[in-house]
């Protein structure tokens, strides 16, 4: 989660786990952002979208790795932030440059891609409507 630290005067990163806070300095920007290739290609599922993926080439995660899902080869952004502390990248760039993320939501690509982190790529949805969601893509698969 990241909250505007009235002590250090910047936004910090607070991982929920251990109440441990990140200052978001611009070091720790300018370092993530080294890891976008903004000329990540046109999202081929989604002609509608005009606009160029912004491929994270950095760290990756699996998706559910750690929970038992097999959703396949999706892979998702990483970054270790000062600390040690990792974030979701997709996310973390959803707070920053575009608001917080409410508990009950999560951030679904638009573009498909799971490795793009381009903000107006990201909007939130609830858990069961993002399930719902991957649903119909699966069934649009099969029918075609
Ligand atoms: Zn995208």
């Amino acid at each position: 989660m990241i909250i505007f630290d009235e002590h250090l005067m910047m936004r910090a990163f607070v991982q929920p786990s251990t109440g441990l806070i990140v200052p978001i300095t611009p070091q720790v920007e300018d370092l993530m952002w080294a890891f976008v290739d903004k000329d990540g290609g046109f999202p081929e599922k989604h002609p509608e979208i005009e606009t160029q993926d912004w491929r994270w080439t950095g760290w990756k995660r699996k998706s559910h790795e750690n929970c038992g899902w097999n959703h396949g080869d999706l892979e998702y952004p990483r970054y270790g932030l000062p600390g040690n502390v990792k974030v979701s990248v997709h996310k973390f760039f959803y707070e920053l440059y575009v608001g917080p993320i409410p508990p009950v939501m999560q951030v679904n690509h638009l573009c498909e891609t799971t490795l793009c982190v381009r903000p107006s790529h990201l909007d939130l949805r609830t858990d069961s409507e993002n399930k719902r969601y991957s649903m119909s893509r699966k069934g649009a698969l099969v029918a075609a």
